[in-house]
């Protein structure tokens, strides 16, 4: 008899792999490299935005007092003095019975409280010379179309959390407040590993019994979309010796390896071998179809703690169970609060579903809108639900958890993970 591990149910295993598991330590980039990256500390401003007292439109600086009962019945006239341009200090003033034409974003005159924006005026709009005079057909009340310096942010200011991603928005604010860098979580690093004698890269051509390896970019691309560095190191062969070369190799350089197939009790699975060479393994069947088992290792490297993965090897065995252990472990490690990020919804099913004995099952399905309900979602499943078909995988747009031992029917309520997108 094989030596079988336990049966662990879904939410032990998700606990017991994030245990111990930290932000990794700090670095200081460039905001340019920051997107996806976690902030480490909170960031203050050290600028006032804007600076100075600047027009929100293209059109005349003037005095409010001087054009209030302008109309275009009995336009006002102004004498113009010059232009103010974007990046140039003005070189005159507004006094009374005067305007300078101003650009967006180009300081305020003195004496100028309120901007007329050019569509109001008699001036014409883009490329001209400077009138020698202008008319203003319509009253902008005093303080119109101006921008107030700290009106944005204010020197001192609190701008954003630690904890925050980078999105585009928080390097927006990052650069108009002049922060060149930024003291971010490192990114995680992910090793991939394929395992098997079957397995041949795309681009080759196929022996009798071989088969394309997959599993090396699914993860790949999972990883990169989790916001990893991702290197495959390739296809170890299935022997010990092949395996633990590619895996020393891969704890070297990664915080957390990804490595596929060779995890059942085959004659030919090495992976339980080459983990408990490198480290502390942890060998479970986890309660959940399709998944199990799975292997999962800590090892020390350097004062580095680097944790390895054994997932399955079917294919969709590896996507499920990359969402479900791995994703969130690189969420952590990159400093990110909330872990399990996919956005989960209530579906109900528009066509009846069995579960499995003893375990969670996890099916591709397709959600989409109910008819019958605002903002409800039916799920169906994407096609056929065994581990190895991958059509039916990117078919879906979401997955369901029918808990174990249940039949659901039409209409029963699913909890659905939506697979296109993440939440905070
Ligand atoms: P194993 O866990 O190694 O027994 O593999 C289980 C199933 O997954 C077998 O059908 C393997 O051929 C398949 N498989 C393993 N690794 C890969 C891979 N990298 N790409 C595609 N299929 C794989
Ligand atoms: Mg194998």
């Amino acid at each position: 008899m094989p030596d079988l591990p336990d049966l662990i149910p879904l939410d032990e295993a998700q606990a017991r792999v994030l245990e111990d598991v930290t932000a990794l330590p700090s670095e200081v980039v460039d905001i340019a490299d920051a997107p996806g990256l976690v902030l480490a500390e909170p960031v203050r401003s050290a600028l006032t935005v804007p600076a100075w007292i600047n027009s929100a439109m293209d059109g005349f600086a003037v005095r409010g007092t001087d054009i209030a009962t302008a109309s275009v019945g009995s336009p006002v006239v102004l004498r113009v003095l010059g232009e103010v341009a974007a990046g140039r200090p003005p070189e005159a003033g507004v006094i009374e019975g005067t305007a300078i034409r101003i650009m967006t974003g180009a300081m305020l005159p003195d004496g100028a409280d309120t901007v007329v924006p050019v569509e109001d005026t008699d001036a014409s709009a883009g490329a001209s010379d400077i009138p020698a005079a202008v008319a203003i057909f319509a009253p902008v009340r005093p303080g119109d179309h101006v921008r107030l310096p700290g009106t944005d942010v204010v020197a001192g200011m609190h701008l954003v959390d630690a904890g925050r991603a980078c999105d585009a928005a928080v390097i927006a604010l990052l650069a108009a407040t002049g922060h060149a860098s930024v003291v971010v979580h490192r990114r995680p690093r992910v090793a991939v590993i394929s395992t098997g004698d079957e397995l041949v890269p795309p681009g080759r051509s196929l022996g009798p019994g071989q088969i394309h390896d997959s599993n090396s970019f699914t993860l790949a691309v999972q990883a990169t979309e989790a916001g990893a560095e991702v290197r495959r190191l390739g296809i170890a062969r299935d022997s010990l010796a092949d395996l633990l070369t590619l895996l020393r190799e891969a704890v070297a350089w990664a915080d957390v390896v990804v490595l596929s197939g060779g995890v059942s009790v085959g004659a030919h699975d090495h992976v339980k071998a080459a983990f408990e060479t490198l480290g502390d393994l942890a060998l479970w069947r986890v309660a959940i179809k399709p998944g199990r088992p799975f292997a999962f290792a800590r090892a020390t490297v350097d004062g580095r703690s680097v944790r390895l993965f054994g997932l399955p090897g079917n294919p969709v065995s590896v996507f499920v169970t990359f969402e479900l252990f791995v994703r969130p472990v690189l969420r952590r490690l990159a400093g990110h609060a909330r872990v399990y990020d996919r956005p989960t919804r209530i579906a109900r099913l528009a066509e009846p579903m069995r579960g499995s004995s003893g375990r969670h099952t996890v099916s591709r399905v397709v959600l989409a809108p109910d008819p019958d309900r605002p903002d409800g979602l039916l799920a169906r499943l994407s096609g056929g639900q065994d581990s190895y078909m991958l059509a039916s995988l990117a078919a879906a747009n979401g997955m369901i958890f029918i808990p174990p031992d249940t039949d659901l029917p039409v209409g029963a309520e699913v909890v659905a993970w939506e697979l296109r997108g993440r939440d905070g």
